[in-house]
Order: structure tokens, then C-alpha cells, then sequence
């Protein structure tokens, strides 16, 4: 849960510090979000950015009070590669906080900026647990020019920490011709078309995948402010913004989705060696 402006593909155009000038759209869409989940009876886990929930801490309440789980997507929204261990220790604990005061329940799952859990931060996991965490939500098992971990298991795994144990909850993956493919989530859902989503979906359910959707507010707001920047991340974030709302509900109605928190999916991770598995790739 995020606003238009702070989507990695502005950063190059869009100061951290000017954020409080832009003309904030959050608030409405995330509404809409939480009324369609709400139609269809579906509880979701809403990983907040902690500058969001400052400002809008009723809609951090309302989100609560709809029986959704409450996760955490950092204070500042950088990509965790770029931090050092303090950075990122004073980031998250921040937002956490935040979010717990707001919210009323413990905040235990974890979702990184642009999910720049990757080789090379993955240091950064440890830190979430000896925070509190149980869970994270940030490796993507593809190949992509800001994030990814191509190698990486592709279903829930649980592995210790030197703090203790912690699970992941990969993003949604399947397979074709060796590689794995990303499917059903934010941009992947907005751009390539629904035989592709349908196709992809149904790979990793026969897979025995679980299938973890996401969407940004943004995603579904076709009148937001556009802002300058490079074609290439214009046309990633514009493109049907009009059409994504339908996509999303029809992926809701045709599965059986629920929060991590409420998904029993945890204890279907498998133990693997994490850290033994990441130092062939540092
Ligand atoms: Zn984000």
C-alpha cells in the first residue's frame, strides 16, 4: 500500500523529500480495493509503507477493522540493496511501530520495497527476525533488472536465522522452457494479457504452487497525476491502469484467497539451508 509517487520508477524524478507536496490518491483507492474485497468476502494482507500510514492512519484502522492483516513495506520505500544494516534496522523499525500502533495486532510479515530482497541483501532477513518478524514476503524467483533471485525455491520455505527462524513466501512463479515466469501480480497483471494470467495460474497450481497476488492502489487508479520520467517506466506504469480493477476482480472470484496470516501456509514450508544456498551466489 503505497501512492502513485512512490513507485520505484519515479525515484530518478520524484524527491523523498518533496513526497508531501504531491496530490496524494491513496486513500480512494485503497477504499476501493477494501470494498471489493469486502463484496467478495476475501481477506488480503496489506503490507503499508510507514509514510503512508502517518498520514492516513484512519485508513490504517479501517483496513484492521475490515478483518485484513496489516504487513509492513518499510518507511521510506528504498530498495534494501542500497542500505546498510543501520539503515535498514531504524527504516523497518520505524514503520513497524507505526503500523502496530495504528492497527491494534503485532505486525509479523514483511514485504521490501520493489522486492530488493536479493543476494546480496540478504542479510537484511536476519534483521526482520530479531525484530519480530515471522514472515517475508520479498524474493522473487526471476530473473529482472532491479530484483530477483532466479535460483531460488519456488514455494513457502522456512530456514533459520542467527535470530531464529523465519519463513518466505515466494511471489508466484511457473515454469517454461527452463525458466521460471512471473504471474498474477501488480505489473504482470496489468500488461500481459489474460490468457497469459490464466495459463501461468493454472502452471502453478498444477505445480502445487501457492499462488500469492499482488496489486498496488495505483494499479487500479486510471486518473492519477502522470509524471515526467523515462518512457520505459511510463509505459510500465500507465498502461491499463483503466482495465486492471476487472483483472484483479476476476482473478479474486475465480480462486480462494485470504491473507498470509489466515492462508495456513506456513506450515506447509519446507526447511531449507538458506544461507548456505545464498553464499554460492555473494
Ligand atoms: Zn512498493
Amino acid at each position: 500500500m503505497e501512492d502513485y509517487f512512490h513507485a520505484e520508477a519515479f525515484a530518478d524524478v520524484v524527491d523523498r523529500a518533496r513526497w508531501d507536496g504531491y496530490t496524494s490518491r491513496v486513500v480512494p483507492n485503497t477504499r476501493r480495493l477494501l470494498h471489493l474485497l469486502a463484496s467478495l468476502n476475501v481477506r488480503a494482507t496489506f503490507f503499508v509503507l510507514g509514510w503512508v500510514a502517518e498520514r492516513f492512519p484512519d485508513l490504517v484502522r479501517e483496513i484492521a477493522a475490515g478483518g485484513h492483516e496489516l504487513g509492513c513495506h518499510s518507511y521510506w520505500h528504498r530498495l534494501i540493496y542500497k542500505l546498510n544494516a543501520a539503515e535498514f534496522r531504524e527504516d523497518t523499525r520505524r514503520a513497524k511501530d507505526i503500523i502496530e500502533q495504528l492497527a491494534g495486532q503485532p505486525v509479523t510479515g514483511y514485504r521490501a520495497p520493489t522486492y530488493s530482497v536479493v543476494h546480496r541483501s540478504a542479510w537484511a532477513l536476519e534483521i526482520l527476525c530479531e525484530m519480530g518478524f515471522t514472515y517475508d514476503s520479498s524474493i522473487f524467483p526471476i530473473r529482472h533488472d532491479r530484483y530477483g533471485m532466479p535460483d531460488a525455491p519456488r514455494a513457502p520455505f522456512r530456514f533459520q536465522t542467527p535470530a531464529g527462524p523465519l519463513t518466505e513466501f515466494p511471489i508466484t512463479t511457473f515454469r517454461v522452457a527452463g525458466h521460471n515466469m512471473p504471474v498474477g501480480g501488480g505489473g504482470y497483471l496489468r500488461l500481459l494479457p489474460r490468457l497469459y494470467t490464466r495459463i501461468g495460474l493454472r502452471c502453478a497450481q498444477s505445480e502445487g504452487v501457492p499462488i500469492v497476488l499482488y496489486i498496488h492502489p495505483w494499479e487500479v487508479d486510471p486518473e492519477q497525476p502522470r509524471l515526467p520520467g523515462r518512457l520505459s517506466s511510463r509505459l510500465r506504469h500507465y498502461t491499463n491502469l483503466s482495465r486492471t480493477f476487472d483483472r484483479f476482480r476476476s482473478l479474486l472470484e475465480a480462486g480462494n484467497y485470504t491473507s498470509f496470516r489466515e492462508s495456513g501456509l506456513a506450515a506447509t514450508a519446507k526447511d531449507f539451508d538458506f544461507y548456505a544456498w545464498n553464499q554460492r551466489y555473494n
